[in-house]
């Protein structure tokens, strides 16, 4: 047997690994490359797509979910199995990024044609002759993030959330061809049977990460590899706390927070209230610029726990995206996914309903939010501010000293939202200067993923934990190497695979 990573191999992004045996190829995610150091590697998959025989989806974040459409392009024609939620989450996520990608494009293309339109024109002829005409380079391009009102962006899971590749890599009838290959049958803890007559079947169980996430053990003949996915931190609201791995041959583990211990998220619950109570009472706003997928949802459920307690404030919370409303949707049809022990709460009630909350999908009624000066809680994307909406609202807010903006996600280097939780005092938006004179705060404890003690927590539950070898897969090489290091001291066998790395695997 042999694996190899073909993306979040010493990276956080891409994931994408395949399994082969026996003439037969297993795929585990086909995530996309995010952030400015890895949104080159997209243009390439690196593999055949069309001998890949079976997909098999962790969860619906870009990260593991966002070069799909490209495989479909590539010739790949099997099955891609999954849960319910993360093929719907999925569907939105691939179709939202196409979305993206589209006008990324235009507008680079508006830029360009201002400069060169000669030169432009004639790449454009010869890129049509081609058969594959969606690959159309951009090197002049210098500020890859469009702004226009509407956009959102969805990852969470570290880099860079705004899709800022160079190239359409694919379209809208790329996603809804991809869609048709979606089996989304796999049941927690219910053993599947992909393929009768090599002898592959699959386990998933709840890896407590975002709604329908699951990390997958891959018996492949006599061999078995348990994949994580991405694992969640514990006691959060919404998922379920993950469950634990038994035995396999092999483990591919997530390590993004291999190297760091999260503040409770009990403490990041006070921080929160703390920071709107006293922005009301100065007359200001509250901004949170969020992901729109989970984190949103996580805001909603404790912003609805803070007004079933009596504690917050009469006043307006506007979620002003359009994705994060559908995903907000999408969660409320799949509440068997929800945590068990808050089950029977949730369907008594609407988790995500309070009444002050004002969903805003079109632009206009986006606009309209610049009226309130104060009292007003208005969470958009994205959440690193790379575009979308909570631009316009940064012009109209934050040069105000009685408003605040709170960070609840990793900000990466480079992006506006980093910029900001650094100190600078003035930022450019849209063109204007605008001065930061609203208070700034970061909360660290609503994070998706398990920090270095959950990880180890789970690595634990392995019964034969000498013999299981360790590949330590989505994280930063130098965290990877902490994470490492004090893994071995346990005694553990671990290992951090390179890219597109041959690692053999039992017969
Ligand atoms: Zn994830």
């Amino acid at each position: 047997m042999k694996i190899q990573s073909f993306g979040a191999a010493k990276t956080v992004t891409g994931s994408c690994h395949i399994v082969q045996k026996n003439g037969v190829k297993v795929m585990i995610d086909c995530g996309l490359f995010q952030g400015k150091d890895e949104e080159n590697k997209n243009s390439e998959l690196g593999f055949n797509p069309a001998e890949i025989d079976y997909v098999i989806l962790t969860h619906a974040h870009l990260d593991h979910c966002g070069r799909i459409p490209m495989l479909i392009k590539g010739g790949f024609k099997g099955k891609i199995y999954c849960t319910k939620p993360t093929f719907q989450l999925a569907r939105l996520i691939m179709l939202d990024t196409a979305k993206i990608m589209l006008e990324d494009y235009k507008h680079n293309l508006k830029r360009r044609l201002r400069y060169n339109p000669k030169k432009i024109i004639k790449e454009n002829l010869s890129n049509s002759n081609k058969s594959n005409s969606a690959h159309i380079k951009n090197e002049t391009h210098q500020n890859k993030h469009h702004n226009i009102h509407n956009t959102h962006n969805t990852n969470e899971s570290g880099k860079n959330e705004s899709n800022t590749n160079t190239e359409l890599l694919y379209n809208e009838i790329d996603v809804f061809e991809s869609l048709d290959h979606f089996n989304p049958i796999l049941a927690y803890n219910t053993p599947f049977v992909i393929d009768e007559k090599h002898n592959i079947a699959v386990e998933i169980q709840d890896a407590g990460h975002i709604l329908g996430s699951s990390f997958i053990k891959l018996m492949f003949g006599d061999s078995s590899i348990i994949f994580s996915g991405d694992l969640g931190n514990k006691n959060k609201p919404i998922v379920n706390n993950f469950s634990y791995p038994d035995e396999a041959d092999a483990v591919y583990i997530e390590t993004t927070y291999g190297d760091r211990l999260h503040k409770s998220f009990d403490d990041s619950k006070t921080e929160l209230f703390n920071i709107i109570e006293t922005t009301f009472k100065n007359g200001g706003n509250v901004l949170i610029p969020s992901y729109a997928m989970e984190r949103t949802q996580d805001i909603l459920y404790i912003l609805k726990g803070f007004y079933k307690n009596g504690k917050l404030p009469k006043c307006k919370i506007f979620l002003d995206s359009p994705l994060a409303i559908n995903i907000t949707d999408i969660f409320l049809r799949n509440p068997e996914y929800f945590r068990e022990d808050e089950l029977q709460l949730f369907q008594k009630d609407n988790p995500f309903e309070i009444p002050y909350l004002i969903e805003t999908r079109e632009v206009e009624e986006s606009k309209e939010i610049n009226k309130f000066t104060e009292g007003a809680i208005i969470i958009a994307g994205s959440g690193m501010l790379t575009g979308g909406r909570m631009l316009h609202h940064l012009k109209h807010n934050l040069w105000r000293k009685e408003n605040s903006i709170i960070f609840i996600g990793y900000q990466a280097r480079g992006t506006l939202g980093r910029r900001i939780v650094e100190g600078d005092k003035t930022i450019k938006v849209f063109g204007e200067h605008i001065d930061v004179n609203a208070s700034v705060h970061t909360i660290n404890g609503f994070s998706s993923h398990a920090d270095q003690n959950e990880l180890i927590e789970w690595l634990s539950a392995l019964k034969n934990r000498a013999e299981t070898k360790i590949y330590l897969i989505h994280g930063d090489e130098d965290k990877m190497t902490i994470f490492k290091e004090k893994i071995t001291h346990l005694g553990f066998n671990a290992y951090i695979p390179s890219y597109a790395e041959d690692i053999e695997l039992g017969n």
